[in-house]
């Protein structure tokens, strides 16, 4: 490739952060699988130890597979170093981890995916973290929220299962004002579709087992630092801003600059709570990375021909696919997302719950299973399976009433896919 050119988002996803291995010449990045790595001698050691010099010591920390991973989405989401880990989230509670004190509050959409309900509103709770809730589709209730504890917001950019488009741009400056980060969940719309960078977002996260891995074989997170949040001005995150006592007192955004949030997330919050990611499934994600501008292509073309075909189906109430005409984030989904609306989506049956249960039941390509984001078309009912923990008030403001079927449309050929929602329909 010649210096003065660019790379594209297609070529990105296929290099970068990758070279021939410099031990083997091996092209396709290895998968280094080890616990640990050898010391050149006792100062190279101390050095590493002391964050003196970058390197490999252990691969709860770091490791080569992983690191490939890592400058691979930090290359395509345009920030300035990332982080893989556990899961999603795990991503999710490494960034709070870094960012929050107990007694310390933050705010989040409540439209979100709904194990990151459960996450903030109970688990966080015993970290002495406390979750406000805001309306994703309205950046004015993240302002009324906003009280002299809060230190970040939290939103996702498509949300799961609702379909609705975050108007980013709006909720960033609230953050802005607020002097808060603003974290986004990139999983829906990966950066093939959206890069929340380009309209404010500080922190970005993603569930890697969805899009981004794309083959439902592996689960996995990743943390990326956007390098716009100043924490020394700010200096109310102390983890950055203070001297750490576990690293002989280094202040780490004095020393680490515009990706000091990433290594925070990596040399305090995963080195101590420890969600590493396998050097195994960061290879298979990086495979799956190799693909992504194509698959999610067709993710969106075959989604917008399914949604098109179910909103004129009899049995079908509703359907919430910001890809059609006429949506109410069909507007947004053309401002932030205009080469497509996602894979996944969600319709209402008009008989209800029970025929919600009926459908995942009856479908035959389709799999009726917790996940999104696979090369495989896949089904849920949110109300009986992931949303049922909630209660009826937040199902319902989550995007999850009882009558609620979410589709994550695959790769099969579309004519397949509309035949067995067909047939299960019909046979419902
Ligand atoms: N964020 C979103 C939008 C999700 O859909 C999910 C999982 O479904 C997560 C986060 C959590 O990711 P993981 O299951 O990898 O922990």
């Amino acid at each position: 490739m010649s210096a003065d050119r660019t790379p594209g988002f297609n070529t990105l996803a296929i290099h970068a952060g990758a070279q021939p291995d410099p031990a083997t010449g091996a092209r396709v990045t290895p998968i280094y699988q080890t616990t640990s790595f050898v010391f050149d001698d006792v100062d190279h050691a101390a050095a590493l130890f002391n964050l003196e010099t970058f390197g490999n010591i252990y691969t709860r920390i770091m490791n080569p597979t992983q690191a490939v991973l890592e400058e691979r989405i930090a290359a395509l989401e345009g920030g300035t170093a990332a982080l893989a880990v556990a899961s999603g989230h795990a991503a999710q509670l490494l960034v709070f981890h870094t960012l929050l004190e107990p007694g310390d509050e933050f705010i989040a959409a409540r439209q979100l995916y709904g194990g990151s309900i459960n996450q903030f509103g109970y688990s966080f709770q015993k970290c002495g973290w406390t979750v406000r809730w805001a309306d994703t589709t309205d950046a004015e209730s993240f302002r009324a929220a906003v009280t002299p504890k809060t230190k970040a917001i939290f939103a996702e950019s498509i949300a799961n299962p609702g379909g609705i488009i975050t108007d980013i741009e709006a909720i960033a400056k609230v953050a802005k004002e607020a002097g808060v980060p603003l974290i986004v969940d990139n999983t829906l719309a990966t950066p093939y579709l959206l890069r929340p960078k380009e309209y404010g977002a500080d922190i970005i996260v993603h569930s890697l087992t969805k899009f981004l891995g794309g083959h439902g074989n592996s689960i996995g997170g990743v943390i990326v630092d956007c390098g716009t949040f100043d924490w020394l001005a700010s200096g109310r995150y102390p983890t950055l801003s203070q001297p750490t006592q576990s690293y002989h007192g280094i202040t780490l955004a004095e020393t680490f600059g515009n990706f000091a949030f990433a290594i925070a997330a990596r040399v305090l919050a995963l080195r101590d709570l420890g969600p590493a990611i396998s050097p195994f499934n960061a290879f298979l994600i990086l495979t799956g990375i190799e693909t992504l501008p194509l698959r999610m292509q067709r993710h969106c073309d075959n989604a917008l021909a399914v949604a098109e075909w179910l909103s004129k189906h009899e049995r079908v109430a509703w359907v919430n696919y910001a890809g059609l005409p006429g949506n109410a984030y069909h507007a947004l989904a053309k401002r932030y997302c205009p080469t497509g609306a996602g894979g996944v989506f969600t319709f209402g049956l008009k008989a209800g719950y029970e025929a919600g249960v009926k459908l995942v039941g009856n479908v035959k390509l389709f799999s009726h299973l917790a996940n999104i984001g696979d090369t495989r078309s896949l089904i849920i009912h949110p109300a009986s399976t992931t949303h049922r923990q909630l209660s009826d008030e937040n199902r319902a403001r989550a995007g999850a009433g009882p009558d609620v079927v979410r589709l994550s449309i695959g790769l099969e050929d579309v004519g397949d896919i509309i035949a067995d929602l067909d047939q299960a329909l019909a046979a419902g």
